[in-house]
């Protein structure tokens, strides 16, 4: 949705999004040339907003397949204090826990609660055996990159990142997803 100022610009992209729109006929106009041309220009402008960008993207999806075992992870993840700030502020994280909690002793009752998690906190993969299979600060920021750009490339041709940059501005020893993306781009060449 663009927003025109006096009414909002809808596209849909995908084949659910036109079966919404098609149900909700009603509600929607077609745009008119003018309508088309403002979008273009709000377009252009938001994107001569944008002051970095990643330089030969293509590449980094197969390169951090390659990296799974690589040092790099422990260099990078050195100074991050683990707060989860990064994640929890990404609007593309979305990782939850299911826990079930006792309301009441007498008679014995309960419910299943629904928590958002964070896969920067150690107990976010803690098996019940003790057993975690991502221990360490650098297993994890290796799970929040290779996530959002290999695993989430593989499945479905897209990045999951907005670009957002929330997780850079945001993180309190200066971790930079932009910076990590490309050392590991360039790593080893
Ligand atoms: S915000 Fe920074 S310090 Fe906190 S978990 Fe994320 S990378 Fe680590
Ligand atoms: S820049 Fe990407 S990874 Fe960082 S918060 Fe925004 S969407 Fe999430």
């Amino acid at each position: 949705m663009t927003d025109l100022g006096d009414k909002y610009y809808v596209e849909s992209f995908k084949k659910k999004g036109d079966e919404l729109l098609n149900l909700a006929k009603a509600l929607f106009k077609n745009p008119t040339a003018k309508d088309k041309k403002d979008l273009e220009k709000i377009q252009a402008e938001s994107e001569k907003k944008i002051k970095r960008q990643i330089k030969d993207t293509e590449k980094i999806s197969d390169k951090l397949k390659e990296m799974f075992d690589s040092p790099f992870w422990d260099e990078e993840s050195l100074s991050c204090i683990r707060c989860g700030i990064c994640t929890y502020l990404c609007p593309t994280c979305h990782c939850f826990d299911m826990n079930d909690e006792v309301t009441s002793s007498s008679p014995i009752k309960g419910e299943r609660v629904r928590t958002w998690d964070n896969c920067q906190f150690p107990d976010f993969t803690m098996h019940s055996s003790g057993h975690n299979p991502r221990p360490d600060k650098a297993s994890r920021l290796r799970q929040r990159i290779l996530h959002k750009f290999q695993y989430f490339v593989e499945l479905y041709k897209n990045y999951q990142c907005t670009g957002c940059g929330r997780c850079i501005s945001k993180c309190p020893v200066g971790i930079d997803i932009i910076e990590v993306l490309e050392k590991a781009r360039d790593y080893g060449s």
